[in-house]
């Protein structure tokens, strides 16, 4: 554990809000699917001397001097990228997600052009052309669906119908909310048919791309990745966007993330990206990978033979979206109200074609990252898929809530966070 010895002897406000959260994330079962824990040697970079060094522009050619080691960090984690991804290019840079996805929106288009992406009820992220979001005012997005929300089967005919119709420049594959493989050879084929890059924003899914348990959409041809890197990849908060081959494809990215977006490059955050790529390489993490999906499948098993309904019928990844609504007779956010108070952190989520509205849906969603990063395996899972049952059937049961909170602590305390992966 950090003993934050400085920041304890001269600010004692900022020092209570960091213990409660190490206690916050200890105590409690973090089933957040994008959210995870890191190791401690991720948390010495981020907290290291790069945060002090200014390195505009890339390894070779930046505008400040004194890049020695700046310029041999940054290389080693393009390297490392390049490895995990199988890209040709790797553009470490982008500080998050949603910054890489508005760079490579300016690398491949200009304004006015359109993307054809998943719809956002259906498990598309609001980067991907919300209403409220800044590049919404910039580029046209058009949407496909699923074709069917209990089996989670993307509509591929009503997608290339939309591509034919609409003349994307980029057919974007990718999702925060949805538990299915994707056939990535449709949509590359649908691409190659209208002309488009095939982009896949894997935020979510990056640690099993990596790892090899989900497809990797660049084995299909694809052009272009974007990602966060502190999901399932467990990395630092961040960003990247990987290139499968085209040298054009990658200068253009590159001229997007700087100058075209961003200023400096955080460097500590890149230092802890490499750090986490070499955990992630590391044959330890495809085992870890494997189990995330596992204690999912196992999470599935018992919402099933419960009769919840799951989008999708269920998952092939790290999530799980389940109607608690129509299932349980409990919204969303009452479920995560009443999980929290025994110490399971969720989301509420919206469900396909919400019947209810985007602050007070039908789902849940929830994931196994975090908690397969504390050791637990199948057994765990199981039981807490069912105690997040048996909660939300009883929500208003305080002895019930008394003893499975307790349970959940005796878990917590079994399973502690790690400090190393390797
Ligand atoms: C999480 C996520 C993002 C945004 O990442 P931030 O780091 O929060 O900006 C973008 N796309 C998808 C699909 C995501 O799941």
């Amino acid at each position: 554990m950090n003993e934050y010895n400085y920041i304890k002897n001269q600010d004692e406000e900022i020092y209570d809000t960091l213990v409660g959260e190490e206690e916050r994330e200890k105590k409690g079962i973090e089933l957040i699917p994008s959210e995870n824990y890191v190791s401690m040697a991720t948390r010495e970079a981020m907290g290291s001397v790069f945060t002090n060094k200014y390195s505009e522009g890339y390894p070779g050619r930046r505008y400040y001097g004194g890049q020695e080691f700046t310029d041999a960090m940054e290389r080693i984690a393009i390297d490392r990228a390049k490895q995990l991804f199988k890209a040709e290019y790797a553009n470490v840079q982008p500080l998050g997600g949603a910054a890489a996805n508005v760079a490579m929106y300016f690398a491949l288009m200009e304004p006015g052009d359109t993307v054809l992406g998943m719809d956002l009820s259906h498990g598309g992220h609001l980067t991907h052309g919300h209403p409220t979001t800044a590049i919404n005012k910039v580029f046209n997005f058009v949407r496909y669906k699923m074709k069917d929300v209990d089996t989670g089967e993307i509509d591929y005919d009503h997608l290339r119908e939309m591509a034919i119709e609409h003349k994307p420049k980029i057919i974007l594959a990718g999702f925060s909310a949805y538990s299915r493989e994707l056939d990535y050879t449709k949509f590359k084929e649908i691409a190659d048919e209208v002309g488009a890059y095939t982009v896949a924003d894997m935020a979510h899914i990056t640690g099993l791309i990596a790892s090899g348990v989900l497809k990797n959409p660049f084995d299909y041809g694809f052009d272009v990745m974007t990602m966060t890197t502190h999901k399932s990849l467990r990395g630092p908060r961040g960003g990247m966007i990987v290139v499968r081959e085209s040298a054009e494809i990658a200068k253009k990215i590159n001229k997007a993330v700087f100058p075209g977006m961003q200023g400096g490059p955080h460097m500590h955050q890149i230092a802890a990206k490499a750090v986490a790529f070499k955990e992630a390489l590391d044959p330890s993490f495809k085992a870890y990978a494997q189990q995330i999906v596992k204690n999912a499948k196992a999470m599935e098993v018992v919402f099933k033979a419960e009769n919840v309904r799951l989008m999708c019928g269920g998952t092939d990844n790290h999530l799980l979206l389940a109607d608690v609504h129509s299932s349980l007779n409990i919204t969303g956010q009452e479920a995560e109200d009443v999980l929290e108070e025994v110490g399971i952190t969720l989301n509420k989520n919206m469900i396909a074609d919400e019947p209810r509205t985007a602050m007070d849906p039908s789902g849940i969603r929830f994931g196994t990252p975090a908690m397969t990063t504390r050791g637990m395996k199948e057994e765990q899972a199981t039981r807490l898929a069912e105690i997040m049952i048996e909660i939300m059937r009883n929500k208003d049961d305080a002895d019930k809530k008394a003893e499975l909170q307790k349970e959940v602590q005796e878990m917590c305390e079994a399973f502690p966070v790690p400090e190393k992966f390797v």
